[in-house]
Order: C-alpha cells, then sequence, then structure tokens
C-alpha cells in the first residue's frame, strides 16, 4: 500500500522529481574476489571464510580473475566504456561486519563510466550509466533467528569479500516508473550476461534510490535523499512515490529538504530519516597499496567480449525477423532468457513457428498465470508445445480439442505428449457423413437464417460454423465443416 501525503494534485504538477539509483549486483564468481574462499550463500555462519576476508593484519588480497571478467561482461551488455586502467581504493569506515575497517572498492578510477539504459515505456529515452565499478562485499548482521537475538546481534563473515559491482546511473530518471523500468531492464540485461542471478532475496541485487525534486523548469537540482536498501522493484517504486509527496510537502510549506539517508518501511508505505549528511562518513578514500593497479588491455578485452552472449534487444530483434512474430510476441518471449531459449528450440522444431509463438501466448503463459506458476514449473514443456502445434498445423486436431488437452496436462501435471497418449491420440472428425448429417438437420431447423444467407449475408455461415461445432462437441474440422457448410447452403 502506498501511502501518499496530502501534497495536492497542483502542488504535484509544479515540482519534477530526478532520480539516481545505485545497484549493487553480486557476480556468481565461485571464489570470493580476494581470496579462495567460497561464495555459496546459505552455508553455515562463518564457515567461508580465512584470514585475507577476515581482515588479519598482514595478508595480502589477490584479485579474483573471473570477477574481472564478470564485470567487464555487464559493463560491455550496459554500453560502457571500459578503461584500460583502474585503481582500487580503499573506503574507510568502522561498522561490525566489516572486520579490516575499510572495504575495498574503486573510487576516482573506476573500472568503466559512460553506459546507458534505453526505456522502452519512453521510447528513445536513455538513462546514463555514470559508472561500474569493482568492490567486495561487507558482512552481515543478523539480528534476529538466533538463541538470545533480543539481546545480542551475531555477525556472519561468509558474506565479507564476496564480489560485487556497483552500478551508478546518471539522474535522468524522471519518475518512478521510469525507476521500476530502468532496474527490470537492467536486471534482464545483467541475467542474460549470466555474471549474477540477481536474486534479491539472497541480496544478489541491491538498489539505493536517491531523490529530489526541484520546481519543473529550475536547471539546478534540489537536495537530494537517498532511500537504502529497498528489497524490490515495487517498493523502490513505491518508496519513491511516497518520497516525492513528502519532499513537496516540505518545499511547499517553505521547509527545506534535509541531505539524509532514508529506510523506506513497506508495510506502512512511508519512509523515515536514518542519518543525515552531518553524520554521514568521510570514507578518506585513498589508492589501495596492497593491490596494482587493474589493466584490462585490448586484447583481454576481446576475449571477454567473445563471452557476450545475445543481449535481449538484439534477440528480439532477430525472433521477429527469423520467425515471422510481431514485435509483442517478441517481447513476451524473451521475458526470460530460460524461456526465450526454450522457444527457441521449439519453434525450430515445429512446422510453424508462429503457431507456436500464439500457442505459448495464447494457452501457456494464461494457463500458468492463472496458477501462478513459473514457465520453468509448466508441466507442457516446450517440446509439448512443439507438438501440439504440429497436430493443429496437420489437421488431427481443433483448436478446441488442443485447450482440451491443454487442460488436462495441466490437471494431470503431465506434458502435452504424456496426456495426449493417455487420451488415446484423439483426433479431430472430418468424417464427412456424419458432418453432413449434423448439417442437414442444421438447415432444416433453422430455415430463417438459410434464407438469410441464401439472400446474401454470407456472414450467416458462422452461426452454421458455430452451431456444428457445438454439435460434434469440438472435435469437427472447421475447415471441412466449411466447405461441406457452403457446399449444402448454395447447393
Ligand atoms: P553521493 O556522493 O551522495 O553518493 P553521488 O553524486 O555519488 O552522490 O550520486 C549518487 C546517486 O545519486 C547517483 O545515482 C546520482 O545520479 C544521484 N543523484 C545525484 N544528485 C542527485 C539529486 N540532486 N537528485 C537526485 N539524484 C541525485
Ligand atoms: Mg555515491
Ligand atoms: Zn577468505
Amino acid at each position: 500500500m502506498v501511502t501518499t501525503p496530502e501534497s495536492s494534485v497542483a502542488a504535484r504538477a509544479k515540482y519534477e522529481p530526478v532520480i539516481g539509483l545505485e545497484v549493487h549486483v553480486q557476480l556468481l564468481t565461485e571464489t570470493k574476489i580476494f581470496c579462495s574462499c567460497s561464495t555459496r550463500f546459505g552455508a553455515p555462519p562463518n564457515t567461508n571464510v580465512c584470514p585475507v576476508c577476515l581482515g588479519m593484519p598482514g595478508v595480502l588480497p589477490v584479485l579474483n580473475r573471473r570477477a574481472v571478467e564478470f564485470a567487464v561482461l555487464a559493463a560491455m551488455a550496459l554500453n560502457c566504456r571500459i578503461h584500460e586502467t583502474s585503481i582500487f581504493a580503499r573506503k574507510n569506515y568502522f561498522y561490525p561486519d566489516l572486520p579490516k575497517g575499510y572495504q575495498i572498492s574503486q573510487y576516482d578510477k573506476p573500472l568503466a563510466e559512460f553506459g546507458w539504459i534505453e526505456l522502452k515505456q519512453n521510447i528513445g529515452k536513455k538513462i546514463g550509466i555514470t559508472r561500474i565499478h569493482l568492490e567486495e562485499d561487507a558482512g552481515k548482521s543478523l539480528h534476529e533467528g538466533f538463541a538470545d537475538a533480543t539481546e545480542k546481534t551475531a555477525i556472519d563473515l561468509n558474506r565479507t569479500g564476496v564480489p560485487l559491482i556497483e552500478i551508478v546511473s546518471e539522474p535522468d530518471i524522471s519518475t518512478p516508473e521510469e525507476a521500476y523500468e530502468y532496474l527490470t531492464l537492467l536486471k534482464e540485461i545483467i541475467l542474460y550476461t549470466g555474471v549474477s542471478d540477481c536474486n534479491m532475496e539472497e541480496g544478489s541485487l541491491r538498489c539505493d534510490a536517491n531523490i529530489s525534486v526541484r520546481p519543473r523548469g529550475q536547471k539546478e537540482f534540489g537536495t537530494k535523499t537517498e532511500i537504502k536498501n529497498v528489497n524490490s522493484f515495487r517498493f523502490v517504486r513505491e518508496a519513491l512515490e511516497y518520497e516525492i509527496g513528502r519532499q513537496i510537502e516540505v518545499v511547499e510549506s517553505g521547509g527545506k529538504i534535509t541531505q539524509e539517508t532514508r529506510l523506506y518501511n513497506a508495510n506502512e508505505g512511508k519512509t523515515y530519516g536514518m542519518r543525515s549528511k552531518e553524520q554521514a562518513h568521510d570514507y578518506r578514500y585513498f589508492p589501495e597499496p596492497d593491490l596494482l593497479p587493474l589493466v584490462v588491455d585490448e586484447k583481454w578485452k576481446a576475449e571477454i567480449a567473445k563471452q557476450l552472449p545475445e543481449l535481449p534487444e538484439a534477440r528480439r530483434a532477430r525472433l521477429v525477423k527469423d520467425y515471422g512474430i510481431t514485435a509483442y510476441d517478441a517481447g513476451v518471449l524473451t521475458f526470460s532468457k530460460e524461456l526465450a531459449d526454450q522457444f527457441e528450440a521449439a519453434a525450430q522444431a515445429a512446422k510453424n513457428p508462429k503457431r507456436v509463438a500464439n500457442l505459448v501466448q495464447g494457452e501457456l503463459m494464461g494457463r500458468l498465470k492463472s496458477r501462478n506458476l513459473e514457465i520453468g514449473d509448466s508441466p507442457i514443456t516446450m517440446q509439448g508445445v512443439a507438438m501440439s502445434a504440429d497436430l493443429v498445423e496437420s489437421g488431427a486436431i481443433s483448436g478446441k480439442m488442443l485447450k482440451d488437452l491443454y487442460d488436462l496436462s495441466f490437471e494431470r501435471g503431465k506434458d502435452f505428449g504424456a496426456v495426449y497418449e493417455e487420451e488415446g491420440r484423439p483426433v479431430q472428425s472430418s468424417d464427412t457423413s456424419t458432418l453432413e448429417k449434423i448439417i442437414n438437420d442444421l438447415i432444416a431447423a433453422n430455415p430463417k437464417q438459410v434464407e438469410q444467407y441464401r439472400a446474401g449475408k454470407k456472414t450467416m455461415i458462422g452461426f452454421f460454423v458455430g452451431q456444428v461445432m457445438k454439435a460434434s462437441k469440438g472435435q469437427a474440422n472447421p475447415q471441412v465443416v466449411n466447405e461441406l457448410l457452403v457446399r449444402k447452403l448454395e447447393g
């Protein structure tokens, strides 16, 4: 639920929001960024640790090559310029889950800059990506889920040293809707590259949202607040919605926005101040003395570029071209890489790819959605879809029969092929003698409609086709029915 403060519609229209997002993405390496500890999520607390990630005195970090490659892949996919040389820096602060007392990050010489994501809703609008840099994650403070949690905080350092990239956007985002779309596209692109699972529940993707308002037409930005660690895209949108209203209300009533970090309470739909700029950290960045400058030369960059898969936008364009489907169809079918892969395999196997696309959207997606299932949980596989498409294509079964078989598949939790066998490989009736009898009866029973048809109202054929289909319980071959009807009615 979004609780919007009572700022009037008129007041809202006077102001323009300015939004910039900082997104942390965990890279899917096997080992941590500066040591060989496992990055596996869900291991017992403090089991994936060693002197390096625990920050013991005298240990030395060794950069994980794979983490660099993943970061470069993400940067390429987001249209960034990759700097040949970037520098790791120490970001100093004290926090219980940061045993070293500093985080190794990148500061004034990040890995990549000047990227962008193009929005689709607001066609042609590009949201700039200021920078992408590599850094290590901190540990996790636990406030619940263990004995005497009411009095104590526990620290799990398994996450310390897990590789992250931070993706910082330009303040180009103008509405909560655009922020939502930017995040959705960003996640989609990262998932396609395969460098992260972007699992928000497990903290593999985290978002901080910066927001300010300014009178429309004003050039200078207003003072921003930062909403920290919102754990779903929907909540980011809601938190921004709330915060815009709150800021306008403050400014309208003659107040000033305090630059501060705020937290979003999703239950209340409100943000609360957490710490102001005066309390903000001075990180006293300086170049990390234990690491050499990171050099990604042309040769290495070219090698990494070869691992870059086809990205969603390019894939959509190709699907339209290769399978003769609409841009809309392509959009639905590339919702996830998994779905797109399965679709392509099925379409290539089937006689008519367009029919496969229609079945996935028309028959499969709706059934999945109404049962709250992911495509991965579908009882009907893409092979099943391809098989059903071919059966309709060859005229063996009717569209109505296909629908019934799909329903049975979902009821029984079995693939299309299995249900088709169980039902004894049903075929639609093209048996003209049975159909002819049905048609003769219909013509006799509906003289008025027959007269209208013969008087030139050709659309009346639809009425007869419908009646025949009904009488045959959907088993009749519509094409045969049509031909027979025309013959009888004209004859
Ligand atoms: P900070 O030093 O406070 O972290 P940065 O300049 O690094 O601020 O920007 C952090 C994020 O905030 C970026 O995504 C940027 O686009 C965004 N941002 C900067 N200024 C504003 C502003 N006035 N209003 C909204 N967002 C802003
Ligand atoms: Mg910043
Ligand atoms: Zn370690």
